[in-house]
């Protein structure tokens, strides 16, 4: 085992925490901090403190924000006819990015893994009924990731959906089978997209 001091030890199994970052990563990030200026330092500790006291939940749609109402649900110009759902907000950044997208969006939090215990309570599926009940859309895209969870949300969601006389589609799976929409380039999310089929 390597000694380190102590805060150093500190802080390289802060960093260890983080996803895909392992002991040789999080000694390195570490070594680098200690060679930041104190300023560069205390700009990303301040940058950690900060996004955890400013950023919630937007209140319609589950995007993370750091108003009440995120700046998409909030924008006019988008088009309210047309609700896309993901599981998860960096899937929202994904469509975001393709520029292709001009509706709204529901975030769910995540997917259906009944082994995990993530039933639809606990996710953002209530909501999005009540959301549907007080304004309906002409068409709902749900854009999973084409995984078992992915595909069983999206199929329980459809069932339900339908059954509301709802107009249902799902992204055409140009996203690689067990991927993530998150590594899906602009340019296959947007065939993606376009390609959606009937649910
Ligand atoms: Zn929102």
């Amino acid at each position: 085992m390597v000694q380190y001091a102590r805060p150093l030890a500190r802080l390289v199994g802060e960093f260890e925490k983080l996803p895909g970052i392992g002991p040789k990563s999080a000694q390195r990030l570490a070594f680098f901090v200690l060679r930041q200026s104190e300023e560069e330092a205390r700009a990303l500790a301040e940058a950690i403190v900060e996004v955890k006291a400013r950023i919630g939940y937007c209140r319609v749609c589950f995007n993370f924000t750091d108003r009440e109402v995120c700046e998409i649900c909030a924008d006019s110009r988008r088009d309210a006819g047309l609700l896309c759902v993901v599981a998860d907000p960096r899937d929202l950044i994904a469509m975001e990015k393709t520029g292709e997208f001009r509706g709204l969006y529901h975030v769910l939090g995540g997917v259906l893994a009944p082994m995990e215990g993530i039933g639809p309570d606990q996710l953002k599926i209530r909501d999005l009924f009540a959301r549907l009940r007080e304004n309906a859309p002409r068409e709902i895209v749900l854009a999973m990731d084409p995984t078992v969870e992915g595909d069983a949300t999206a199929m329980y969601l459809a069932t339900h959906l339908k059954n509301l006389g709802l107009r249902v589609t799902h992204i055409a799976h140009g996203v690689p089978v067990g991927g993530s929409l998150d590594y899906t380039d602009p340019a296959t999310l947007i065939q993606a997209f376009e390609g959606r089929r009937e649910m």
